[in-house]
């Protein structure tokens, strides 16, 4: 992923001001536990800086069109994605004091040279708004697990698929032997 760097202009380091910021971001593939989302053109992203005496707070959104396969049928899954991206950079370096109603992960202090990198605060913004599962349709029949075929498009030759998988073993108790080879 490419990464995006906001250089804080000095007119920021007054308590109270803010300023918005602007840009794209490709991004060719972002991982979400087992899915992969890809995203045939750039994300749109916007931000506003605040500075709020203590931390920069920086608020704002990324937009863009993800695609991916349904969990169950891997037919094309396509959606429109808004993350809202959210980040608290402390000021006063190394020695600025952590604010006390915030957990570690929560906040980051200001780098040296003054650049807040947002590529992490992108990326947890889009994972934030992707499906846990993702599916073409909440009735998705998925694939019949015997043949293959696409049970959305019609019902294949092989009948009700069995729920369990031991099913076979406990109507032919000689089907765990189809395996077995005598090669001697
Ligand atoms: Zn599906
Ligand atoms: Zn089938």
């Amino acid at each position: 992923m490419e990464s995006i760097r906001i250089h804080i202009p000095h007119e920021l380091f007054a308590p109270a001001e803010s300023s918005h910021f602007e840009g794209t971001i490709e991004v060719p593939a972002l991982k979400a536990g087992p899915d992969l989302y890809s995203f045939a053109r750039p994300l749109a992203w916007q931000v506003d800086v605040t500075n709020t005496g203590d931390a920069l707070l920086v608020t704002g959104t990324v937009e863009g069109d993800a695609a991916t396969s349904c969990a169950r049928c891997l037919e094309d899954v396509k959606l429109s994605l808004t993350g809202e991206i959210e980040g608290y950079f402390l000021l006063g370096g190394e020695d600025a004091e952590a604010p006390e109603d915030m957990d570690e992960d929560e906040f980051e202090v200001l780098p040296e040279d003054n650049a807040v990198d947002l590529t992490a605060l992108v990326q947890a913004a889009l994972l934030l708004e992707v499906p846990l599962i993702p599916l073409c349709d909440d009735d998705c029949k998925g694939l019949c697990p015997t043949c293959g075929a696409n049970l959305n498009e019609g019902a294949c030759a092989c009948g009700e698929p069995a729920e369990d998988p031991d099913f076979e073993l406990a109507r032919n108790p000689f089907a765990a032997l189809k395996d077995l080879r005598f090669d001697e």
